[in-house]
């Protein structure tokens, strides 16, 4: 089988690492270039969208700021998977919101943002503080308003009309502030045949709107709620593949924040800490093999590597600790890897977290050094 992934960074990567031992064989479409690259050593093998689409059994995704015309070349070749309409839905908020509100499942209200009229009226409706966010583009955290105090209408209304002018097709979304107490994501994956299996859920920690540690959690009630709501908008969207669904946990009751229609960095964990990983089970997906198992098989946490190309080698030697790098070029804030690491049981991976802060650098790795230092309160 031959899978060509629309994108050619650490997800196509880790697709094409996981792909292997089954046959799959990855090729990644680097969208702006339109160049094809191997997408591990990111030589050029080829040329253009034809020649790409030509070779490949299946077509997938690593990320969905995709323009709609390349979705479209590729829906018409009949081999795109999950659904060109599912990554609509995860690059154009508007989208999203509509989906969420059509598969029945619980979001924070919102109101899209045109003109100056529209921010009176989405002050109205959904009240303040409130959190705007452009409809397209966003990630990470960019593109994004928080408005706490009516004084910062005018301030923020400039920036956002800016934002606004900048393209025909930009809008921006104004969504309640919802007093989560905590954030976790849901990743799973929906077969050709309809059968879903979800990994457990993963408690996640953003710090300045990056996520920087992710650990897989055991609540069976929560579990119930978020693979009920993971059904509904896979079903919604006939979906193929690996969907992840990003969550606010206010009290018990989950929220959903957004969707990301492909494999997930709140999934990250599953490479050491679940029977299959998420990246295999994407590639099962779309190539109509079985889903592999989603069972946790140890307690696992995921940490990212911001804007760092060296770790001490006390991390790699250390028992239950995996480094994955994605072979970047070093700059500030890039996703340039991440570590996975393990325990047989919660406390031990707790007391691993509390050796790696000891190892770590506190800037680079904030969450994990807030971990160690609320672990010993
Ligand atoms: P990414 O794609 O990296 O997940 P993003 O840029 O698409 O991020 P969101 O996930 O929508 O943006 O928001 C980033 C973070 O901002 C969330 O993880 C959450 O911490 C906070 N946030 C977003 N929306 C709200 C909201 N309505 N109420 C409170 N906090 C919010
Ligand atoms: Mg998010």
């Amino acid at each position: 089988m031959h899978v060509l992934v629309l994108g050619a960074g650490q997800l196509a990567r880790m697709m094409s690492l996981a792909g292997a031992p089954l046959n799959i064989e990855i090729s990644a479409y680097d969208v702006g270039s339109e160049n094809i690259v191997h997408p591990l050593t990111q030589a050029v093998i080829g040329r253009g969208l034809a020649n790409a689409i030509e070779q490949a059994d299946v077509i997938t995704a690593e990320f969905e700021h995709i323009p709609h015309h390349i979705l479209d070349i590729c829906e018409n070749s009949g081999k795109f998977l999950p659904s060109t309409q599912a990554i609509k839905a995860g690059g154009d908020r508007r989208i999203e919101k509509a989906l969420l509100d059509q598969a029945d499942v619980r979001n924070a209200k919102y109101y899209v943002i045109k003109s100056r009229e529209d921010f009176e009226q989405a002050i109205e409706h959904v009240g303040i503080p409130m959190v705007l966010k452009s409809a397209l583009g966003g990630y990470d955290g960019k593109g994004q308003w928080r408005l706490k105090d009516l004084s910062q209408t005018d301030q923020i209304w400039n920036e956002m009309a800016e934002c606004i002018a900048a393209t025909d097709t930009q809008a921006i979304v104004a969504e309640e502030f919802v007093p989560f107490k905590r954030e976790v994501s849901l990743v799973g994956a929906r077969a050709k045949d309809g059968s879903v299996a979800v990994y457990p859920l993963a408690e996640n920690i953003h710090t300045d709107g990056v996520l920087t540690l992710s650990t897989a959690i055991a609540d069976t009630e929560l579990q119930e709620q978020a693979k009920a709501m993971f059904t509904s908008v896979a079903e919604r969207l006939e979906y193929v593949g690996v969907l992840a669904l990003e969550f606010f946990d206010v009290d018990g009751t989950l929220l959903v924040n957004e969707i990301a229609p492909r494999v997930h960095n709140s999934g990250h964990w599953t490479q050491q800490g679940a029977e299959t990983c998420q990246f295999e089970n994407h590639l099962r997906a779309v190539c109509g093999l079985p889903l592999g198992s989603t069972k946790l098989i140890r307690s696992t946490s995921m940490i990212n590597i911001l804007g760092e190309d060296t770790l001490p080698a006390e991390v790699l030697a250390m028992d239950g600790c995996h480094v994955h790098w994605y072979g970047k070029e070093k700059r500030a804030g890039r996703k340039m890897g991440h570590i996975n690491v393990c325990g047989d049981y919660n406390g031990e991976l707790q007391r691993k977290l509390c050796a790696l802060a000891n190892l770590l650098d506190k800037q680079a790795f904030p969450a994990v050094h807030e971990f160690a230092e609320n672990f010993s309160e």
